[in-house]
């Protein structure tokens, strides 16, 4: 028998233990300050390039710009290697489980990547480090190297849409996979938490991993509401 395919819905608790904060969450910095909610607000960014002056010093000083993967994202990275498949499907932007190891191809990224810029004219990509040595370097506002064209970082802003291609992905997946797990997410954003419940509704266990209760708890199989460092990886190796 082939092992059951294992999917991975990968909130922001993931990375606390990297230190990095939940920005998105209920009391995150975006919702509690509506001057930095602009800077990752799409109309806001392209609007004023002063919003974007601002926006790259604080993608620059970040603290997920040195943060590193830690035992939940190594855990995920021992699984696979252990031979099951295994996808996550991840609302974080830190790129921490692909630096873990994970195979980029295994990992959708729903809210896009903080790794990396578009061009919003040519929508050419490259990095996001090479774009912060530029605002290093002394430019406010580093323009495309090709068109000229406004960058920003290669993450879903608010009022951008989901990538509809990365989110079909996402709800293939979901209803594929015979196991589920939720880490670290409040199943509280859509369509994101809606996979918890097309993955239960297709025949998938699902387990909950999270401190707090959640729209979702009531189709889950299993919760775990212990520290994600230490009861994801018991719960992967059960699984592996
Ligand atoms: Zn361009």
């Amino acid at each position: 028998m082939s092992k059951p395919l294992v999917a991975i819905l990968a909130g922001a608790g993931m990375s606390t233990d990297s230190g990095i904060p939940d920005d998105r969450g209920p009391n995150g910095l975006w919702r509690r300050d509506p001057e930095a909610e602009k800077l990752v607000t799409y109309s806001s960014y392209m609007a004023d390039p002063e919003i974007r002056r601002r926006s790259w010093l604080m993608r620059r000083d970040s603290p997920a710009v040195k943060a590193e993967p830690n035992a939940a994202h190594r855990a995920v990275v021992a699984l696979e290697r252990s031979g099951v498949p295994v996808r996550v499907i991840t609302q974080n932007i830190d790129g921490l489980q692909q630096r873990a190891g994970l195979p980029e191809r295994k990992v959708l990224e729903l809210h896009g990547t903080a790794r990396a810029v578009t061009c919003t004219r040519c929508h050419a990509r490259s990095s996001m480090a090479e774009a912060l040595e530029r605002v290093t370097a002394g430019e406010a506002d580093p323009p495309c190297a090709l068109c000229g064209g406004i960058l920003k970082s290669a993450t879903i802003m608010f009022g951008e849409r989901l990538d509809p291609e990365v989110l079909a992905q996402a709800m293939g997946i979901a209803k594929a996979c015979q196991v589920f797990i939720a880490v670290g997410s409040t199943l509280q954003v859509q369509p994101a938490a809606s996979l918890a419940g097309i993955a239960a509704q297709g025949g998938a266990r699902l387990v909950i991993v999270n401190a707090d209760p959640s729209p979702y708890d009531a189709l889950a199989a299993d919760i775990v509401r212990e520290p994600i460092g230490t009861a994801l990886p018991q719960l992967l190796s059960a699984l592996g």
